[in-house]
């Protein structure tokens, strides 16, 4: 599969959801990519230690050479769980990404937004703090160190993932609307929709509807502190945990779906949408 073509489009759709005022800093994060590697998955059971023999066995051929020279990083996990997965590294002090995609997913219904979900990692990223022991990085909520002991004490990775899907399922939404398709078929991309439409949490319905327009951009632009201020420190640790409360008691979607009408959902749904209340409470204040 030829990746380039795919990015390409998937910046001008990136362009126009956003907006002309974000293209430049669209431009400017995109070069961070060095490619997105598609990758079969594993047909023999047979045991893999070296690099090659991950390589050869998952038909990787792009970057053969500098991934064995470690100059492109590796995810055996990735590979073996059959996931895509963005490798976050650098280079000279300079960011680099590279995206580990499964062949088998441009098969699937729901191809566009998961390469949507992605690409949109590659756009939040960005280096915000850089000495010459220590590089680190912002994607999001997340934080990642990409060189040096520091240590980061908060956490939002999980937070961060939900929300980023949430508005990587607005943009397939969007471009649909717009009759745009990356990979997938309209009908496709309808039916996609209607699958992600099915696991909303009314929670973050709530909080996403909120303060949508600032949280595109803040979290694009990586004005995260901005954001956190703005709806109450406390009231974002809040809802940080509410959110890890509720998907580690709901795990899957089936789960999510089954439990819709019990107390206890009830109760954490209710208690989730008065932490987003005090958010909203807090930004009339201002
Ligand atoms: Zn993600």
């Amino acid at each position: 599969m030829n990746s380039k073509p795919i990015i390409e489009k998937l910046v001008n759709c990136f362009k126009l959801f956003y907006g002309e005022s974000m293209s430049s800093l669209i431009d400017e994060r995109i070069n961070n990519l060095v490619d997105i590697i598609f990758y079969n998955n594993h047909s023999s059971s047979k045991e893999l230690g070296t690099i090659q023999e991950y390589l050869d066995e998952y038909n990787i051929d792009k970057y053969r050479d500098e991934i064995i020279n470690k100059a492109i990083p590796i995810s055996k996990y990735t590979l073996e769980t059959g996931q895509q997965g963005t490798m976050i590294y650098e280079k000279d002090g300079i960011l680099r990404m590279v995206i580990y995609f499964p062949n088998t997913t441009s098969k699937q219904f729901n191809y566009d937004c998961i390469l949507i979900h992605e690409l949109l990692h590659v756009l939040d990223e960005h280096i915000t703090y850089n000495d010459s022991n220590n590089i680190i990085s912002q994607g999001g909520f997340e934080t990642t160190v990409l060189k040096g002991d520091k240590q980061i004490e908060r956490s939002y990775e999980f937070l961060n993932e939900i929300i980023h899907q949430r508005i990587a399922e607005e943009i397939n939404e969007y471009l649909y609307n717009k009759d745009i398709m990356i990979v997938n078929t309209k009908e496709e991309k309808k039916e996609s929709i209607e699958y992600y439409k099915k696991d909303r949490s009314e929670v973050i319905e709530y909080f996403y509807n909120s303060f949508k327009s600032k949280l595109l951009t803040d979290k694009l632009i990586g004005n995260i502190d901005e954001f956190i201020n703005y709806i109450g420190k406390d009231n974002f640790e809040d809802f940080n945990n509410w959110i890890k409360e509720f998907y580690n008691t709901y795990v899957t979607p089936e789960d999510r779906l089954n439990k819709k009408n019990s107390k206890e959902y009830i109760d954490i749904t209710n208690k989730g949408l008065s932490v987003v209340e005090n958010m909203v409470k807090k930004t009339r204040e201002i």
